[in-house]
């Protein structure tokens, strides 16, 4: 079978991704190749993603998937966005980051202006000169609560109210979530072209 290497560390991701790609590619990690992931000195999801997967084929010599994923609030002009992760500072610190964003959106009254997305962006670059990468995004609409609520998921689950489920995306078992979320979609119609272009 065919490699494949997936430019991240986060193991949560190699295991998704694994499991969506078994049978078409083998999925090797930076771990396992021992490569550094490159800086995200972007300032667009597909900028990232692009600057990862290239930096693994480089690095690697085989085909690579990198993505890029976080949330974005309208009150905020955008924000976390690109600097989802390390919004508080500690690159994934969770507790921290979605304090700040309950603190930040304090003064925000009306439940109308409190909207937001996650959002994820998936590159596939055949080698490192590709071209013409595969690029997806994908978006997923929700609102920030006042106060958490679940006890699942992962990052901001807990403050991303979603209206169409009556809850938030850490109410939602991982094998719900993963049909309709963000990053969910955007692998799922990945893996719809790359079988087609198998
Ligand atoms: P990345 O690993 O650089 O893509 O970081 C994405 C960051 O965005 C994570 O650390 C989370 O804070 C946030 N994020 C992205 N997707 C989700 C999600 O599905 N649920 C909760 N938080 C998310």
């Amino acid at each position: 079978m065919k490699k494949i290497i997936l430019a991240s560390n986060n193991q949560g991701k190699i295991k998704e991704f694994n499991a969506m790609l078994s049978g078409i590619y083998q999925v090797v990690s930076m771990q396992d190749m021992q490569i550094e992931e490159a800086p995200e000195i972007g300032l667009t999801f597909v900028e990232n993603a692009l600057i990862k997967a290239r930096n693994a084929s480089m690095v690697s010599g085989l085909p690579a998937l990198a993505d890029d994923s976080g949330i974005v609030v309208d009150a905020l002009g955008g924000r976390p966005g690109i600097y989802s992760a390390r919004y508080a500072n500690h690159h994934g610190d969770d507790k921290a980051n979605t304090q700040k964003l309950l603190d930040e959106m304090a003064m925000v009254a009306s439940r109308g202006a409190r909207s937001a997305r996650f959002w994820c962006a998936i590159v596939f670059v055949k080698h490192k000169h590709d071209p013409t990468p595969i690029i997806i995004q994908r978006g997923w609409e929700g609102e920030i609560l006042r106060e958490k609520m679940g006890d699942n998921g992962f990052g901001y689950d807990t403050i991303f109210y979603l209206p169409t489920h009556n809850c938030t995306s850490a109410e939602l078992s991982s094998t719900e979530k993963n049909k309709i979320s963000h990053r969910g979609r955007a692998l799922s119609a990945l893996l719809t072209i790359l079988k087609k272009n198998q």
